[in-house]
């Protein structure tokens, strides 16, 4: 099979970590007789300093004729100071509007060798494995009215509005489902329903979905409660579905459980399960240009690219499997290792876990 990979490097470590994948796709391709061309865009900082726009059109026109994006990170101090429009995150959220992205995949998986990096007790993390599903746009991201406005007594009042429509709740409630059915078979939806009304519709829609899906056992639960649970006992859980703001902060939440933010892959899905993956760590700029980034947050979006969006399951089982093997052999970027081991480069870490899908079934 024939695929078009664009690749979005970014700012900050992002090119070094993408040079990664791109190496590991090329073994993929070797390896599972498959066919990646790749084509590469500006996004974020670099887009500004190209194009005068963090999201140019030709990278829109580029991803719609791609069959999946990958992409590293943005931003940086150096465009920290512009004027809002004209800032790298921006286009991140540009891209992700235009190309009808509205579910974001997290899973936070603990490797067995990593349980010491978490904060929390290895009994407590041990073996974690869930994903939390985050609406990615709508709510108040994106609603309207916004805004800071002067008023009568001279003082300002900033102003946002969270709004969804039953057919966006309905949209990432049925992919809550679907992945929970590939999974364990529970889900839980959270919300704010005691407070927000936006929070009583999506309760009200979660529950009527849930008569489609008797074999998934739904739960709900507040917000508040659920960053609570998440680090009082987080393997109560399989897959959590919530909305953009709920899910931007738990998603943090849950990513450190794992201990370590260059582990953790995401994707980025439309309806037709186009869509864009990149690690959930940014740029780094502390470390970049210095081959220190660990890629294997990326490495594993790779894995997730291949299941999702091209559905090449026995390649991403492929890249996962590398991805575990080399921390089974002890090889550790900087931000995993313990004190007193060696650590390995960006590229050598992404040479071993080429080196370990070839070696590997
Ligand atoms: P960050 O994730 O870039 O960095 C936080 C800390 O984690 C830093 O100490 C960094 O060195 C470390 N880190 C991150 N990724 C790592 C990796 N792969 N290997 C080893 N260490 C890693 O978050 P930040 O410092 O808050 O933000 C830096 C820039 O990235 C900002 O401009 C921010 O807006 C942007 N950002 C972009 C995205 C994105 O592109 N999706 C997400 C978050 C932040």
């Amino acid at each position: 099979m024939s695929y078009r990979i664009l690749l979005l490097p970014g700012d900050g470590i992002g090119p070094e970590i993408v040079a990664e994948a791109e190496k590991l796709l090329r073994a993929v391709a070797e390896k599972f007789g498959l066919d990646f061309s790749f084509t590469r865009g500006l996004l974020g900082g670099c887009a500004i300093d190209a194009t005068g726009t963090p999201l140019p059109d030709e990278t829109l026109a580029l991803a719609r004729d791609a069959d999946a994006v990958l992409l590293g990170a943005v931003g940086g101090q150096k465009w920290d100071r512009g004027p809002a429009h004209l800032r790298p995150e921006r286009g991140l959220l540009g891209i992700r509007k235009a190309l009808g992205l509205y579910a974001n995949l997290r899973p936070a998986l603990l490797f067995p060798e990593l349980a010491g990096a978490s904060t929390l007790k290895p009994e407590v993390v041990a073996g974690l494995d869930i994903v939390i599903i985050r609406e990615l746009t709508g709510g108040i991201y994106f609603g309207e009215p916004r805004g800071v406005e002067r008023l009568p007594d001279g003082s300002r009042e900033g102003r946002n509005t969270m709004v969804y429509s039953e057919a966006e709740i309905e949209r990432i409630g049925r992919t809550g489902f679907d992945i929970a059915r590939r999974r364990g078979r529970r889900l839980c939806s959270v919300d704010k329903a005691n407070v927000l009304e936006t929070s009583q519709l999506w309760r009200e829609v979660m529950v009527r979905l849930g008569g489609e899906y008797p074999d998934v056992e739904l739960s709900h639960m507040y917000v508040d409660n659920a960053a609570m649970q998440l680090v009082r006992a987080p393997k109560q859980f399989d897959v959590v579905v919530t909305e953009n703001l709920f899910g931007d902060i738990l998603s943090d939440c849950a990513a450190m459980l794992t201990g370590s933010i260059g582990m953790l892959p995401s994707a980025s899905l439309n309806q037709t399960g186009f869509g864009m993956y990149e690690p959930v760590h940014g740029s780094a700029p502390d470390i970049a240009g210095q081959q220190k980034a660990n890629p294997l947050a990326t490495l594993l979006s790779v894995a997730m690219l291949l299941r999702y969006s091209l559905g090449e399951a026995a390649a991403a089982d492929g890249v996962e499997q590398a991805v575990a093997s080399v921390l089974r052999q002890g090889l550790r970027t900087a931000d995993i290792a313990v004190a007193g081991e060696p650590v390995l480069s960006t590229a050598a870490m992404g040479d071993a876990v080429v080196a370990a899908l070839c070696a590997g079934g």
